[in-house]
């Protein structure tokens, strides 16, 4: 099926909450406006220009690339967005020429290879896609609004909306489906657990023992012997790879697509989101088995480089005396 054709299969809901507005949010709610009558973003953050860039989020001052896949499915939700990045200040990138690699111990020959990236900022990149998102005449953007817990409903089998702290109170937001992209640290997992429902199984690996962004985190909601409905968790608070690897916007990208298709699915049964929730972790999760594991292996420490043969080999090479042999 093209993807053009795609919009032509509505689920038919009513109203749906995005919890966080960082990349994984911001597509999820480009997807979920062609399903829904309404859909809401709720962002803990005041929002602003990419200069007003918020102290909690410690990736947000870095530079950041935008890998071919993700670059593809951005063009899907939003036709006008590379061109209008590249107008602000987004820079096209040649992936072998413009970059440096080092891989296996050695850096990468630069020669252009003619597969195009975009380097940007984050915060640049969240603005205009919040721009063209906010074109969609269904979807609302709360800033300064953070999601404190969940609403269950249907004796707690049901997850029927959010609790919200926002201007000093707390608010009920109903939606018949709550998406979580809170990010690395969201707090999806402990009100799972308020609710009985137990947490998810992690993977964990880490890969520098200072910089706790080289940490690479799986949350396994596709294994949990029971979920509710009407929920789904996307981007880097289901899975998040080390920042060395540049990949979790694509993982964002991956999470809306995957999103749209399991919707498609459901419009099988119009605006009946019973089944969703699993359906759609599971297929995320076989989405993201390959990334992680390219991932892991690109980060994987070379041990064959710091041999004792290999270092030996080396030092003789470079003149140095071999080191003497124990006992
Ligand atoms: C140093 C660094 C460099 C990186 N470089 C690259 C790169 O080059 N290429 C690449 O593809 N990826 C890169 N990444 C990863 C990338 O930034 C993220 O994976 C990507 O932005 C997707 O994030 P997300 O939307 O899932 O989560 P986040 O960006 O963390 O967004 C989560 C949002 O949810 C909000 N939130 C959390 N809890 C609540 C709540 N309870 N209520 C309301 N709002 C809430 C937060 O305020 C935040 O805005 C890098 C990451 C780091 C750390």
């Amino acid at each position: 099926m093209r993807r053009d054709e795609v919009w032509c299969t509505r689920f038919g809901g009513r109203h749906a909450v995005v919890v966080g507005g960082g990349l994984a949010g911001l597509l999820s709610a480009r997807v979920l406006a062609n399903h829904f009558a309404r859909v809401t973003v709720l962002e803990r953050d005041v929002l602003g220009s990419p200069s007003d860039v918020p102290a909690a989020v410690p990736h947000a001052k870095h530079g950041h690339v935008l890998l071919a896949e993700s670059l593809r499915v951005l063009s899907w939700l939003f036709p006008a967005l590379t061109e209008d990045l590249l107008a602000h200040g987004a820079q096209e990138l040649d992936s072998a020429q413009d970059t440096r690699k080092h891989q296996g111990g050695v850096w990468k020959r630069r020669a252009p290879n003619g597969s195009k990236r975009v380097g940007l900022s984050r915060p640049l990149l969240e603005w205009r896609v919040r721009a063209h998102l906010l074109e969609r005449r269904n979807v609302r953007i709360v800033d300064g609004a953070t999601a404190v817990g969940l609403l269950a409903s249907g004796e707690g089998a049901r997850i029927g909306g959010v609790e919200v702290e926002h201007e000093g109170s707390i608010k009920r937001v109903d939606a018949d489906l709550v998406v979580d992209a809170g990010g690395r640290d969201s707090r999806l997992p402990a009100w799972l657990e308020g609710l009985g429902f137990g947490a998810p199984a992690v993977t964990e690996v880490r890969h520098d023992a200072v910089d706790a962004t080289a940490t690479s985190r799986r949350r396994h909601y596709e294994q949990m012997e029971r979920l509710p409905e009407g929920l789904a968790v996307v981007g880097d608070s289901a899975c998040c790879m080390s920042s060395r690897v540049s990949q979790g916007m694509t993982e964002a990208a991956l999470s809306a697509e995957v999103l749209d298709t399991a919707l498609r699915l459901q419009a099988r049964t119009p605006g009946d989101i019973r089944g969703l929730t699993m359906l759609f972790q599971q297929q995320l999760a076989r989405t993201m088995d390959l990334p992680w594991k390219a991932a892991l292996r690109e980060l994987r420490p070379r041990t064959a480089l710091f041999s004792p043969r290999a270092m030996l080999r080396a030092l003789t090479a470079a003149g140095e005396p071999a080191p003497a042999r124990a006992g």
